[in-house]
């Protein structure tokens, strides 16, 4: 694996490649690397020739400093992790090779609709925005065939489509949506869990739980806040602080009331568990 921690080496090696007609698979990370960031890794070098993997802690999507200033950092282990998985590149920037202007307070600059206020929007204000920011730059630099991306982010993911759409990029880049991998408990594997207790991790269970609860009592006609209520009720009895229970369309991430048996939903969730924010989602019809 090639390890390029400047944007200008990373576009002459993959003008190359490009020139080779090798198609390229980019994966975007904050690094502390698990095995559900590596089966993206696995999913692009299945359907590419060359696979690239960034690490950036991004700062400008972090609205809590507290949560930046915590984020983990195992980048030794990330390297091992990514050699072995057969990745071919790593762009490793730091801040200033991202943004050598300095960081400036997030002014909204993309426009994500509805996506901005609802859900992660609304309990992470400007993150989007953040987020919008850096992939923009990422994608600039690395301009792949195809973009992997997990569904465990799942209104990231839809942000990210309207990035492209802004970008003009939709036909160039294609968007790859792959599952959520999770620990043995069900527990979606993310890098916060490393700021959990093996107890804490355990009762994070609950999260997954209920979803799987979500989507066993839905039923067509039923009001669907009985069902948020019942999860909400019982995180807050595990310990849980939580920010959303919500009940969507999956196409537009809309609140729905009550299903009509044909829509196609979502479940999500985020919540804090002992100051560890968590998020999962799951589709819920068949
Ligand atoms: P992150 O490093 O958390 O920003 O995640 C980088 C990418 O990995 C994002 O597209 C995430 O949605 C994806 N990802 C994170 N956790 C998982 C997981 N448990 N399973 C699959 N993909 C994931």
């Amino acid at each position: 694996m090639i390890l390029f921690k400047k944007a200008d080496d990373l576009i002459e090696w993959l003008d190359t490649q490009r020139q080779n007609e090798k198609t390229i698979g980019f994966v975007p990370t904050m690094g502390a690397l698990h095995t559900g960031h590596i089966s993206l890794i696995k999913e692009s070098e299945k359907n590419n020739a060359i696979t690239v993997c960034s690490i950036f802690i991004n700062p400008t999507q972090f609205n809590d400093p507290a949560d930046f200033e915590k984020y983990p950092v195992t980048i030794e282990k990330d390297i091992e992790m990514l050699e072995t998985a057969g990745c071919d590149g790593l762009f490793l920037p730091g801040v200033n090779e991202i943004y050598p202007g300095g960081i400036t307070a997030a002014t909204k600059l993309y426009d994500l609709g509805h996506l901005e206020g609802i859900l992660e929007g609304k309990y992470r204000p400007g993150h989007f925005q953040g987020v919008c920011l850096v992939v923009e730059l990422l994608l600039t630099i690395s301009n792949p065939d195809v973009l992997y991306l997990g569904q465990k982010d799942f209104q990231q993911c839809m942000v990210i489509n309207r990035l492209l759409h802004l970008m003009r990029k939709e036909e160039r880049i294609k968007i790859k949506i792959c599952p959520t991998l999770r620990e043995k408990n069900g527990l979606a594997m993310s890098s916060r869990n490393m700021r959990l207790s093996e107890a804490e991790r355990a009762k994070a269970s609950i999260i997954y739980e209920s979803l799987v609860q979500i989507k066993k009592e839905l039923i067509p006609g039923r009001e669907l806040f009985i069902l948020k209520e019942m999860v909400e009720k019982k995180l807050a009895h595990a310990g849980f602080q939580t920010d959303y229970v919500e009940i969507a369309d999956a196409a537009t991430l809309s609140s729905i009331s009550i299903w009509d048996g044909k829509q196609k939903l979502v479940a999500l969730i985020a919540a804090f568990l002992n100051g560890v924010r968590l998020i999962d989602n799951m589709i819920i019809t068949e």
